[in-house]
């Protein structure tokens, strides 16, 4: 086993990040004064949080749905995270008042769950493979530890404790006990998560176990569903077992399959076991899961998940455009099992991903407003076309933003990653400490037996100067590791006042700088941002003969509020000059890309749906503003990939 596997990065304490303003600080700060209030009340008005009262009776309407739980988790989860740094005295009320019902819905054993508690109380523990029990466990779990973590709080994090003990005495090889999994994986990372704040080992163990029983023979759902009197597999259960990843079992899968979050959730705790266990062998696994996701699997924008139907990766280089399912909570996924498998390894590969679905398949979700949310995340949007054969699109893709679901995972889960995002920001090794992403801020922590404060000013991802402020109480000695983004060519790079050369300091995509640090010393980093043609591989059916714009690490798309419809008609020459244009009044200030395209003549084409040998065309104007950003001045086309004109 080669040493630099278990490289142990940790996240910085979300308490000792604070972000601050720019790209990143912002929205933070809107997900706090905006996005979480709405999400409270959508919560309370659909009943979730009152739920919790577990006053629901047979005959009454709107009966707890098995997932609510985990969205009222999650949301309790992102509001610990936002306490970390943000003192908000009326969230945090808000946040105990909802801990409280809760806790009060707490079983004498321990467990807790609405709908197994008051719609089907027979039920519990029998349908693993369908029901959500476990997985709501999972998000009960990491909302309790975000919330301790916060505030200092330990209610509901004792009584998740003593969940997990009952889930403990329910789940295990021993005798008597079940040795069911949960149909979506979440609990697992959530476990290690448990383990790590509590240090009870238990906890671990109870995590390995899930993640090592998956997939064995006999297959426990095939004999969970013999004891319910069930013969057949359900219909929307797409590929078998696949579906939920207990085709095989783990160490066995070798490609990622199935539903696309649950795929990341399950990686990202096998990950975290991996590292608390020191499996090297489980890590290559996940290495190579992570391979076929990274280079055969994944949209340009960090979307996964091709399929609509099953909500699920397809097969090798299966990424349609318009047909993209890419659901929000997938790209987060990606980032959770990006950060873990980072921090195991500090390759900046990773980072890399990390970087790119941050910044484009993750923050597509959200409006600019913070209001509204998208599931789906299509590379490419007609309305027409939406609405003209809705045999071909899942319901849940949309034009336009929404301001809930029915089954609401994203917009709390979106929520809980901004509120997060100081803790994937950097990590700290035993002598060093790893700068990932770039965003204003100030970061603290101790190295070579000093308290050292670090501060970030960039205007990033715009600008491509990054200026690191290096401030130990007294000199000290420790390495700084900046990432060199994947995607920068030419970066240049001046400590001190001295310029230095990146090459011989770049290991693993990271520039170390080992050096005695003095109080004040600054490093100016500069990652130049040229806009770049992107291609897909040949064997990318939906994109070939196509090129995409990008710019750092922001993917660009084409709309029809500033290009006119029809999209599909420009075509991009390949010498094209663009150029990158700030526009300080536009969709919250971007770099625009603009330039110009061909178009054909719509002339003659009034009679005709075909014509011979019709090749003139004209010369347009085209703009192209962020992905991120799209769909928030209405309804309209929209286009990633666009056609490279013929040379
Ligand atoms: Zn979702």
């Amino acid at each position: 086993m080669s040493t630099h596997r278990f490289s142990t990065l940790a996240p910085l304490p979300l308490s000792k990040v604070k972000l601050e303003g720019g790209f990143w600080g912002a929205r933070q700060e809107l997900n706090r004064a905006v996005t979480l209030p709405i999400e409270y009340e959508q919560l309370k008005g659909t009943g979730r949080i009152d739920a919790f009262k577990l006053d629901w009776r047979p005959g009454q309407p709107n009966p707890p749905h098995q997932f609510w739980d985990s969205d009222v988790a999650k949301w309790i989860e992102a509001v610990g995270y936002s306490l970390a740094t943000h003192p908000d005295p009326a969230l945090e009320r808000l946040a105990d008042e909802v801990i409280a019902l809760i806790v009060g819905a707490q079983q004498p054993d321990g467990y807790l769950n609405v709908h197994f508690t008051v719609v089907e109380p027979q039920n519990r523990w029998k349908n693993l493979r369908d029901m959500h029990e476990l997985y709501c466990a999972g998000h009960l779990m990491e909302a309790a530890v975000a919330y301790y973590q916060g505030t200092g709080k330990r209610t509901l994090l004792d009584a998740l404790c003593r969940y997990a003990d009952h889930i403990a005495t329910v789940f295990g090889p021993g005798e008597g006990q079940k040795r069911g999994y949960p149909g979506h994986p979440e609990i697992e990372l959530a476990l290690v998560k448990l383990y790590r704040a509590t240090g009870v080992e238990r906890y671990l163990r109870l995590a390995q176990f899930f993640v090592e029983e998956r997939g064995r023979q006999p297959h426990y759902y095939d004999l969970e569903a013999a004891a319910r009197g069930e013969t057949e597999k359900p219909r929307w259960m797409l590929g078998g077992y696949s579906y939920n990843q207990s085709h095989l079992p783990i160490r066995q899968q070798t490609t990622a399959e199935g539903h696309a979050v649950r795929a990341m959730y399950l990686f990202s705790g096998a990950t975290d076991v991996a590292a608390e266990t020191g499996d090297a062998e489980l890590l290559a696994v996940m290495e190579g899961l992570w391979r076929n996701v990274t280079l055969r699997r994944m949209y340009l924008t960090g979307g996964i998940g091709s399929g609509a139907a099953g909500e699920r990766f397809t097969y090798d280089y299966d990424l349609p455009n318009d047909l993209a399912y890419a659901e929000t909570c997938a790209a987060i996924g990606l980032v959770f099992w990006a950060q873990r498998l980072l921090h195991c390894t500090g390759d900046a590969t990773y980072a890399d991903i990390m970087e790119r679905a941050l910044y484009n398949g993750v923050l597509s979700g959200l409006s600019l407003d913070g209001r509204r949310f998208f599931y789906a995340n299509p590379l490419e949007m007609n309305p027409a076309a939406l609405a003209g054969r809705p045999d071909l699109f899942h319901p849940i893709v949309q034009a336009q933003r929404q301001e809930w679901f029915g089954c609401a995972c994203c917009p709390p889960n979106i929520a809980r990653l901004l509120a997060s995002l100081g803790a994937y920001l950097y990590g700290q090794s035993e002598d060093a400490l790893y700068v990932h992403l770039f965003t204003p801020g100030q970061a603290e922590f101790t190295l070579g037996g000093q308290a050292v404060i670090l501060r970030q000013e960039t205007d990033y991802p715009w600008g491509e100067r990054v200026r690191l402020t290096v401030h130990p109480a007294r000199p000290a000695t420790f390495t700084l590791a900046l990432r060199l983004p994947g995607w920068c060519r030419g970066a240049r790079l001046t400590v001190a006042g001295t310029p230095q050369d990146v090459q011989p300091l770049l290991r693993r995509g990271y520039i170390h700088l080992a050096r005695r640090w003095q109080p004040g010393d600054v490093v100016e980093w500069t990652l130049p941002m040229p806009i770049e043609c992107v291609y897909a591989h040949p064997a990318v059916r939906a994109d070939a003969g196509r090129v995409a714009l990008q710019r750092g690490p922001l993917v660009y798309c084409l709309e029809e509020a500033d290009n006119g419809p029809l999209l599909h008609d420009l075509a991009l020459p390949r010498e094209a000059e663009l150029r990158a244009t700030w526009e300080p009044e536009l969709l919250g200030g971007v770099v625009t890309l603009s330039g110009r395209a061909l178009r054909r003549d719509p002339a003659g084409w009034e009679n005709a749906l075909y014509r011979p040998n019709v090749h003139a065309t004209r010369a347009v104007a085209i703009k192209a503003i962020p992905y991120y950003a799209w769909a928030n001045r209405g309804a309209g086309e929209m286009l990633v990939w666009l056609r490279e004109a013929c040379p």
